[in-house]
């Protein structure tokens, strides 16, 4: 195996203590004590389990965590007034709501009708709007994981070619934005891209955020490129039991990228971690204070 792992796991770990670094620095000088609200709808394990996680680690950063568990059968109105009364408590200043959320409720009008100052996703279309168009913004936290993954190999993405496959609205889109913003040469492939293959060998960097199992192969990786794979699947394994697999093909990909992210332990420990860094940069803007040095 030639290629670097990049250790998510660690790079999100000495995150997280920078976020919890500064919120103890913030209290000190200014009696700040950041808050996220977690809104959970129903009792969906995965998202229970992801839940938990971030509680626990809201806490651990030295923030406080306000868990809002509801029932599968909550009506839209109900989900809307919670919404509501998040955005105007002072000691909230970052509101995520768990997605998906059940059939009654129209998830783009609840994700809409967060603050965007306390859009802590990154979902609601004022900040994909300030995002896209160079503004300050609050980034949903996977793709901006991504970005630092990547930075963790390359001081600079500057003139880097970099090839980023999906185009979703919570990863894909933000990621080509952020990449943009690293004066990357961005090319986005997605389902109907030809020879995507191809496509894939140009990259310095290749971002894979499909949902497909392994697929993108050892053989589509130019030698030496950096891997950063999105991909969360769960395959059937050889003795009758499941396993997580990203959407690369890891053991190949590994003899010829020069650095690739591991599923588990790249992408994914990342995303808490960015979370508790834009709760903090919420914090800081809506008390008028200089973003976080983080
Ligand atoms: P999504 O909304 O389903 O989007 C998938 C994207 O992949 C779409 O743009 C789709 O193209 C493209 N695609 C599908 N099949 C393709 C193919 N054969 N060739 C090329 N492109 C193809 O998925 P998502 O929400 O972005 O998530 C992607 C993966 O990341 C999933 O495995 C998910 O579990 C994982 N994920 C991980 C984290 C984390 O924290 N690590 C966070 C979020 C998501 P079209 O647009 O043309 O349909």
């Amino acid at each position: 195996m030639a290629a670097h792992i990049i250790d998510g796991k660690a790079i999100a770990t000495d995150l997280r203590a920078r976020v919890g670094a500064e919120v103890e620095r913030l209290r000190a000088a200014h009696g700040l004590e950041p808050g996220l609200a977690v809104v959970l709808v129903g009792e969906n394990p995965a998202s229970a389990v992801y839940v938990r996680n971030k509680s626990k680690q809201t806490q651990e950063a030295g923030m406080r965590s306000f868990d809002h568990p509801l029932p599968e059968s909550v009506s839209e109105a109900d989900l809307l007034a919670l919404v509501a009364r998040l955005n105007a408590d002072p000691a909230v200043h970052g509101i995520l709501v768990q997605l998906p959320l059940p059939r009654q409720v129209d998830s783009q009008k609840v994700l809409s009708a967060i603050d965007p100052e306390k859009d802590v996703d990154g979902f609601h279309p004022v900040n994909a709007g300030r995002l896209a168009t160079g503004l300050p913004a609050l980034t949903p936290c996977t793709p901006l994981g991504c970005v630092m993954l990547a930075k963790a190999v390359h001081r600079s993405l500057e003139g880097m070619e970099a090839v980023v496959v999906g185009r979703s609205n919570i990863v894909g889109k933000p990621l080509i934005q952020l990449l943009l913003n690293e004066n990357a040469t961005v090319t986005v492939a997605h389902s109907r891209t030809r020879d995507l293959p191809a496509v894939v060998r140009r990259a310095d960097i290749v971002f894979a955020a499909v949902g497909k199992p392994e697929m993108v192969r050892g053989d589509w990786i130019k030698p030496g490129a950096t891997v950063i794979d999105v991909g969360i699947n769960r395959i059937a394994s050889a003795d009758g039991k499941s396993r997580i697999v990203g959407d690369v093909a890891f053991a190949e990909a590994a003899e010829v990228a020069g650095a690739i992210t591991p599923v588990p332990g790249g992408v994914g420990p990342m995303t808490i971690a960015c979370l508790m860094v834009n709760t903090l940069r919420a914090a800081c803007a809506i008390r008028g204070l200089p973003a976080p040095a983080v």
